[in-house]
């Protein structure tokens, strides 16, 4: 089956009761037990919902992995997963990873003993610089936000592989139907569902996978022990924003192609991020290990004192936190997505106060462009 074919029909996909094509929303909190001490497949739901096991196995599949495992958001995903580690444990994590992900580790996970360093995975030297002996595993996203920077993750899950480490990959970025880090060495892939699989700025949630037994073992565990699943209404919202990932995704990057190459002609423009233009420094890299360059591009304008006027001045394209729904969606991180993030660390991983955001949702390209050369004409 192609990928486009699993979006729809692959996990549970519909209702063997019934044979409804769309899986039922199991809308219960516990299952009847017909025997004392022998219960069914479902005892209660936190532990197990036959609406989000659907889901499950359908990223299981669309990934290459074991087991899938569904959460309340793309943080409750990451929480879980993090609490692999012990305390004295140590991660490396590339240096433009979500905010969430970092203010979760500095405020929540470092106090607890979990320390880290942060990294130009693009760059083999500073990852072997941070190794230690208490390394536990390397921490990536690819294409990064907001930067789209690209790492090789074949190469990355080599050498972590090399010193015993796990890879980790939040695919959020990319999504299955473009990349898929279990195939190229990664051990667990993270998503957050809010992003592209939903794709209609609909739902929050949270998806994690892994291609080895013992580490799926594990994380259900603490997918039930901490709780933060995801309910029978938003795993069915999600399965179904899922089964047209596959056009969608095309149409995404047809229109950022466009809007990266128009925004890269235009005066106003300084610099345009879009892994898909030939002077990307990651494009070759892209271009082997991912089946498209997405739909996400950033951006800084020549005079960094009009932004703020710019992204206020859109009439279609709309300020807002998120991305990868099908209407267009614009922000700035330093002050919005990457906030949490202190200020000289931002600079350091090169995202200027000035930088813009914009994920290019599905919409007529001239609306776009007309949307965008509008707002970059205000004085
Ligand atoms: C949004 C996002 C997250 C967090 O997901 P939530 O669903 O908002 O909790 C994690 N990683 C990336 C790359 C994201 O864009």
């Amino acid at each position: 089956m192609h990928l486009s074919t699993k979006m729809i029909h692959g996990g549970i996909s519909e209702d063997p009761l019934t044979g409804a094509v769309s899986v039922p929303i199991y809308q219960t909190s516990t299952y009847r037990q017909k025997k004392l001490g022998q219960p069914g497949d479902f005892e209660y739901s936190r532990s197990g919902n036959p609406t989000r096991l659907a889901l499950e196995e359908l990223i299981a599949e669309l990934e290459g992995g074991v087991q899938g495992f569904a959460f309340a958001s793309g943080l409750a995903a990451i929480h879980a997963t993090l609490s692999l580690f012990q305390p004295g444990d140590h991660l490396i994590l590339g240096d433009d990873v979500y905010g969430g992900t970092f203010r979760l580790l500095e405020k929540v996970f470092a106090p607890l003993g979990l320390s880290y360093t942060m990294v130009d995975a693009q760059d083999s030297a500073q990852l072997e610089a941070a190794l230690t002996e208490n390394t536990k595993a390397l921490y990536l996203e690819s294409p990064s936000n907001p930067l789209l920077k690209i790492i090789d993750l074949e190469k990355s899950a080599a050498w972590a592989k090399s010193h015993e480490l796990l890879t980790i990959v939040d695919n959020t970025f990319a999504t299955p139907y473009l990349q898929q880090p279990l195939a190229l060495g990664a051990d667990i892939v993270l998503h957050s569902g809010t992003k592209y699989l939903g794709g209609h700025s609909d739902l929050v949630a949270g998806l994690a996978t892994t291609n080895d037994e013992a580490l799926a073992e594990k994380i259900g565990f603490y997918q039930n022990s901490i709780g933060g699943v995801l309910g029978p209404q938003d795993s069915w919202l999600l399965q179904r924003g899922i089964k047209t990932l596959a056009v969608r995704m095309e149409a995404h990057q047809k229109n950022a192609t466009a809007v990266a190459e128009f925004l890269t002609k235009h005066p106003a423009v300084a610099t345009v991020y879009y892994p898909g233009l030939a002077d990307h420094p990651g494009h070759a890299i892209a271009a082997k290990q991912m089946k498209g360059f997405g739909g996400m591009v950033a951006f800084e304008l020549v005079d960094e004192s009009k932004v703020a006027n710019f992204v206020e001045s859109l009439q279609i394209i709309t300020l807002a936190e998120s991305l990868g729904g099908v209407e267009s969606l614009i922000e700035v991180p330093a002050v919005m997505t990457h906030a949490s993030i202190p200020k000289e660390q931002r600079t350091a991983a090169g995202i200027k106060d000035g930088l813009i955001r914009l994920s290019v949702g599905i919409e007529e390209l001239t609306d776009l462009q007309n949307d965008l050369d509008h707002a970059l004409e205000e004085k």
